[in-house]
């Protein structure tokens, strides 16, 4: 991983030396035009963009003040979709660099909704044995006359999948906070004995 790009696929060290600060990468997984950089996006705040963009990559950095501590985030927005069974080296790093995975798919695209169950499955072969976080989105849901994929199919999912469920708007900014906050409680749950 050496000659990965900096700044991209390696961790922030700009130049604060002294404080380390532990920082966790968080990789978006899901179909396009399920919302991914919408969320994102959410996350990064319009305003305070700390971003760093190369083809089509981009990943945010923010520290969330959660439960009265401070936890540093990383979120990853580089997953892109599979074209003929090829295998790409962005698409294994970024099933191999995350800390924590947010798989999302719409509530509108039942296809979206399979995609996300072959993501996990994607994910547990890549990552054996690794207790990770990962957190099952269904975005979109303000659009209730389009929804093709129910709460309840939703949650079922997850539990087969045993990862965490939420349903989110990025449109109506709905349940998006919480869904990063879940990411960093997910985090911290399994941080204790693995690491100082
Ligand atoms: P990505 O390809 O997964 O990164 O998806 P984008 O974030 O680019 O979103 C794809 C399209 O869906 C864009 O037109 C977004 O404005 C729209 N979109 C994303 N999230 C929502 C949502 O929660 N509700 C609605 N109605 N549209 C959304």
């Amino acid at each position: 991983r050496a000659a990965a790009p900096r700044g991209s696929w390696s961790s922030d060290s700009s130049g604060s030396s002294g404080s380390w600060e532990p920082l966790y990468r968080v990789v978006l997984l899901g179909d396009p035009g399920v919302g991914k950089t919408s969320l994102v996006n959410l996350f990064a705040g319009v305003q305070e963009r700390d971003l760093l963009e190369q083809h089509g990559e981009a990943a945010y950095k923010r520290t969330l003040s959660v439960d009265g501590e401070e936890t540093t985030l990383l979120v990853m927005d580089a997953w892109e979709p599979e074209q003929r069974g090829e295998e790409s080296r962005r698409r294994s790093q970024c099933l191999q660099v995350g800390n924590a995975y947010i798989i999302v798919y719409s509530i509108t695209d039942r296809g979206s909704f399979e995609s996300a169950s072959e993501l996990r499955i994607q994910l547990r072969h890549a990552r054996q044995a690794e207790d990770i976080p990962i957190i099952l989105v269904g975005n979109k849901t303000d659009l209730v006359r389009c929804r093709e994929v129910s709460v309840e199919e939703g949650r079922a999912c997850a539990v087969v999948f045993d990862c965490k469920f939420i349903e989110t708007s990025a449109a109506l900014q709905h349940n998006v906070a919480e869904l990063f906050e879940g990411v960093v409680r997910q985090i911290r749950l399994r941080r204790g004995g693995k690491e100082a």
